[in-house]
């Protein structure tokens, strides 16, 4: 009787859900007053990131406000996104701290990421991650990815520009916001060419690349596998400290990877289990690419490894690798 009462429980909250859903997105939703802005930090496509106080200190990214409108993301995608953002706790993700929603202010508030993103520290500083360092970070990226997937979110934007390193611990921003800040982007381009925005191509899977159309960025087919394809692209700017394809035009990128071709390994000085990890993440059938706990648990035997050949470590760590 105790389990039936339960259930009986449950079911009267499921029917309760929208109202409650209503009245949490409520506190979620912050007066624009509310907030302080300071310094802008950066720009992005569809929206501006500044410095500011709410409570603390903050990011603040105000969408441009012609990013939503008839033609392009209605409120209630913005509203949706907003909704799946708070669902969001963990070490190596963004804390979403509550939205402005009354139009024509759109604003997302999360914490004030400190640190570099790893964009910066790979493209513009050159610093050199060793291949520890970089199984580290692809380790913690996975972890982030992982509960983002468990709870049914898809990033559709991993890149090194939305990672950030803050003392050597992983932080993930802009997380399933992609409708609302960059699908306007299909919509607002002129005629029917085809902006591509640089940088963003590699990350793109083979089925991404052939579902590119001009206008028609809303119904790209994003899913877990296309984030894991992203993520080996991640794992190879970490390792090689460029972007595959580097110099190439978009015409002879998109030719290639949607034809199955892949960034050539050759030059690339690293382990075969290191090399093994891109090529399953960047497999041409979205099937076969590992999902986010199997890569981890292969990252996680990587330095292990490693560490076998170092004399400097207790041998138990060596031994309980190979267990
Ligand atoms: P795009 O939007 O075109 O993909 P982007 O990722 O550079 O490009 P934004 O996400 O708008 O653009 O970010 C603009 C700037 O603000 C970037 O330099 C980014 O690193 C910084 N930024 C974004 N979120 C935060 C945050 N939570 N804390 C600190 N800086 C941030």
């Amino acid at each position: 009787p105790q389990r039936a009462d339960s259930l009986d429980r449950a079911n009267k909250q499921d029917s309760r859900w929208p109202r409650q859903n209503s009245l949490s997105m409520k506190e979620w939703d912050i007066p624009y007053d509310e907030l302080k802005l300071s310094e802008v930090i950066g720009k992005g496509r569809f929206g501006t990131v500044y410095r500011g106080s709410w409570h603390g200190a903050v990011a603040v990214k105000l969408l441009h406000v012609h990013s939503l409108g008839d033609d392009c993301v209605p409120l209630d995608t913005f509203k949706h996104e907003v909704a799946t953002f708070r669902k969001t706790r963990h070490e190596n993700l963004v804390l979403f701290m509550g939205a402005c929603m009354k139009p024509p202010r759109l604003a997302i508030v999360t914490s004030l990421c400190k640190g570099m993103t790893l964009y910066t520290h790979i493209h513009l500083r050159k610093d050199k991650f060793t291949a520890n360092k970089s199984v580290l970070v692809a380790q913690q990226i996975s972890q982030g990815m992982g509960y983002l997937h468990a709870r049914g979110i898809i990033h559709k934007d991993l890149k090194t520009k939305n990672i950030f390193l803050e003392n050597g611990k992983v932080v993930i921003t802009d997380f399933g916001l992609f409708s609302v800040t960059k699908l306007c982007f299909g919509n607002n381009a002129r005629g029917d060419s085809l902006g591509i925005p640089a940088g963003w191509l590699c990350y793109l899977a083979p089925e991404l690349v052939r579902a590119l159309r001009p206008h028609a960025s809303l119904h790209l087919p994003f899913s877990k596998a296309t984030d894991v394809y992203a993520f080996g692209t991640v794992w190879y700017e970490l390792l090689c400290g460029e972007f595959p394809f580097k110099g190439q035009p978009p015409e002879a990128i998109i030719w290639q990877v949607g034809r199955g071709v892949k960034q050539s390994l050759a030059n690339m000085q690293a382990s075969r289990d290191i090399k093994d990890i891109l090529m399953l993440c960047w497999a041409y059938r979205s099937s076969e690419r590992p999902d986010f706990p199997r890569l981890l648990s292969t990252l996680q035997k990587l330095p292990r490894k490693r560490l076998a050949r170092s004399p400097s470590h207790p041998v138990h760590l060596s031994r309980s690798a190979d267990s």
